[in-house]
């Protein structure tokens, strides 16, 4: 890459399209789209694709596309986007605010999905000119925030055959022009529990002849997460915590049945796929001490994104190539959830924030507010990190495997 001067065609790129993507994206953010409902902005980056000469498709639910550029026995490196909008008003005072009512682009998703659009198109000149040793799959995932997206995706055979994956995600804290990396775990699980129990309910005067309900249910509320936090490597920070709680209906009897809801929230992948069979067995435990009955419900959320080191390292290569050597930026792991992590269960990949921060701006809205926007120079850039990492990877997934230092990567090239 370093002497392929590939800064210089993306700049010759971005010259003659970057304005036709500030378009694109404030067009998508007058029109935003819920999960699963992204009917016009599909059709719009369907259309701009099919200009371009390539033969997207959409996925069988409607919303959504999926497009490969680029051909031959090279490797294939996909590239993800995120479509849809979120539930909340737009209270931006701008040109291009929302015009659908409660329903905005708070988490930057138009943001993704013109950076991916102006990378394809670059893909697509890249391989007319015979420069793309493989293939690009371009995807344009539905609803990521219900979540369910990815799943649908790769339910359509939408990562079959793809090597390695990368993807994006706006970062207000993070100036534009720097991306934030990290190897391992990025983002974070959420499931949800919800636990009923029931026994034959009695007076409280005699408890010992029935089962005392509330008493089992209080110990079920403390020692649950409390046994958790000694059967679970804690750098996991597996937590259970209840948001609701409901028994009973007078002082002096004892019911017949309660219940109790919460969250497990959590760091590590495989504490996250132990987390309900561990919970189950903990709460049959407590319940059966006490003689109440227990049922549990266990909702899957997404699991943590758990980025694979080498997929960091082309990340940062990539950035340093096109965006500088101080680009890339150390970034923590949220506990947000992120349902890119159904991708990297099969596949390695990374996850990576993009800037779009004005530099030395004081304004610092975060994603999911209707106040959040973005410095409109991150298009740009991720259009410039986003296209260098494809070819990074595809340098690299041509690599022979006794660690010659790879020729595209010279100046020869
Ligand atoms: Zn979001
Ligand atoms: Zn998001």
């Amino acid at each position: 890459m370093r002497g392929r001067n590939l800064r210089g065609e993306l700049d010759a790129f971005l010259a003659g399209s970057e304005q036709e993507l500030i378009d694109f994206r404030r067009d998508l953010h007058m029109h935003p789209e819920l999960a699963f409902a992204e009917y016009r902005t599909t059709q719009r980056i369907a259309d701009r694709l099919i200009a371009a000469g390539l033969v997207p498709a959409v996925l069988p639910r409607g919303t959504g596309v999926i497009c490969e550029v680029g051909s031959g026995d090279g490797p294939t490196v996909g590239l993800r986007a995120d479509i849809d909008a979120l539930p909340v008003p737009d209270e931006k005072d701008v040109p291009y605010s929302s015009t659908v009512p409660g329903v905005c682009h708070a988490c930057g998703h138009d943001v993704h999905t013109t950076v991916l659009l102006g990378t394809s198109l670059f893909l697509a000149q890249q391989a007319e000119a015979g420069l793309l040793p493989g293939r690009v799959r371009l995807i344009f995932q539905p609803a990521e925030e219900l979540p369910g997206g990815a799943l649908e995706v790769m339910a359509s055979g939408g990562i079959s055959g793809v090597d390695r994956i990368f993807g994006l995600h706006c970062d207000p804290r993070l100036d534009v022009g720097r991306v934030g990396l990290k190897s391992g775990p990025i983002t974070s699980a959420c499931d949800r529990v919800s636990i009923r129990v029931s026994g034959p309910g009695g007076h409280t005067a005699r408890p010992h002849l029935t089962a005392d309900l509330v008493f089992a249910l209080a110990k079920i509320l403390t020692e649950l997460p409390a046994a958790l936090s000694r059967r679970v490597d804690p750098r996991s920070s597996l937590s259970l915590v209840w948001g609701r709680v409901e028994a009973g209906s007078v002082a002096n009897a004892i019911p017949d049945d309660g219940v109790a809801e919460g969250t497990v929230r959590c760091l590590d992948e495989d504490a996250w796929h132990a987390a309900p069979d561990l919970i189950k067995g903990l709460l049959d435990s407590v319940a059966g001490a006490y003689g109440v009955e227990a049922h549990m419900d266990y909702i899957r959320g997404v699991p943590p994104v758990v980025n694979d080191p080498v997929s960091v390292q082309m990340l940062t290569e990539a950035a340093q190539g096109v965006l500088g050597d101080g680009a890339p930026a150390p970034t923590q792991q949220s506990l947000g959830g992120e349902d890119f992590g159904w991708y990297l269960e099969s596949i390695p990949g990374a996850y990576a924030r993009l800037g779009t921060r004005t530099p030395g701006s004081p304004h610092l809205a975060d994603i999911h507010q209707g106040t959040f926007d973005v410095d409109e120079n991150c298009i740009g850039a991720g259009v410039r990190f986003l296209a260098a990492t494809a070819l990074t990877a595809l340098w690299e997934g041509q690599r022979p495997s006794s660690g010659e230092p790879l020729v595209s990567l010279n100046a020869d090239n």
